[in-house]
């Protein structure tokens, strides 16, 4: 709960920034068209509180397209450029986001057929042999890595399951797939640029843990998965 409050601040605090820049340029025109000083400054107010608004009604899920979510993203990403902000705040904050949004359409119920779980491809052992990107269902559930007990979940909930090499092979398989619902497993930085990239598909964020490094060994939380899952899945 923390972290989501967090992540809203962070949030409305990107949009605050990027509005800034239209609220000048409404006040100087208006400076200039000769209105006065206590209107056109109140005209720059109101383009700051447009953005706002704008803002809430995404997190509500009454605004479907993520444009907020992308001017914000935007911004933070400026602001940790010159390394005001921690690495992957920005990222995790459109995750964070994001689902905050896809709960508020929780009502919503997509049959089995349209979900695809999307998964990376380094929750797979290192050690592994057996080649899983272009089909999933020849591995054989051995335990030493995720996949086994994600595929258990496929089975139960009838979803489709992918594991991508990359954002472009992400991508392919969302074209090829065509799903309502995607719930998807990755770093912050697939995660948030993904999620930014597939609307109008609803998407839930599942972050991976790094138990042994970025992109190596990598481990992700089944429950928070499924938990998503049961929230959406007829
Ligand atoms: S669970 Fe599957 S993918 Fe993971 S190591 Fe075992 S056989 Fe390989």
């Amino acid at each position: 709960m923390e972290k989501l409050k967090k992540a809203s601040l962070l949030f409305h605090i990107g949009l605050l920034l990027f509005s800034i820049a239209p609220a000048l340029i409404v006040l100087l025109l208006l400076l200039v068209a000769s209105v006065g000083f206590a209107l056109s400054m109140a005209a720059a107010l109101l383009t700051i509180a447009l953005f706002q608004f704008y803002g809430l009604l995404f997190v509500k899920g009454a605004a479907g397209n993520p444009i907020p979510l992308r001017l914000s993203f935007w911004t933070l990403k400026i602001l940790q450029s010159v390394h005001t902000l921690p690495h992957h705040t920005p990222e995790k904050m459109v995750v964070s986001m994001n689902n905050r949004k896809a709960l508020s359409e929780a009502g919503r119920k997509f049959s089995s057929d349209e979900v695809l779980i999307l998964v990376p491809h380094c929750l797979q052992n290192h050690e592994c042999l057996i080649r899983l990107t272009f089909d999933p269902d020849s591995c054989e559930r051995c335990g030493k890595c995720p996949v086994g007990s994600l595929l258990e979940i496929k089975d139960r909930f009838g979803t489709h399951f992918a594991i991508a090499s990359g954002g472009t092979s992400a991508r392919r398989i969302v074209e090829k797939t065509a799903p309502s619902l995607i719930v998807a497993v990755a770093c912050p930085v697939d995660l948030s640029l993904g999620i930014l990239d597939v609307h109008p598909i609803t998407t839930v964020g599942v972050l991976n843990e790094w138990r042994n490094g970025p992109c190596f060994d990598t481990w992700v939380n089944t429950e928070e998965l499924e938990a998503a899952l049961e929230l959406f899945v007829d």
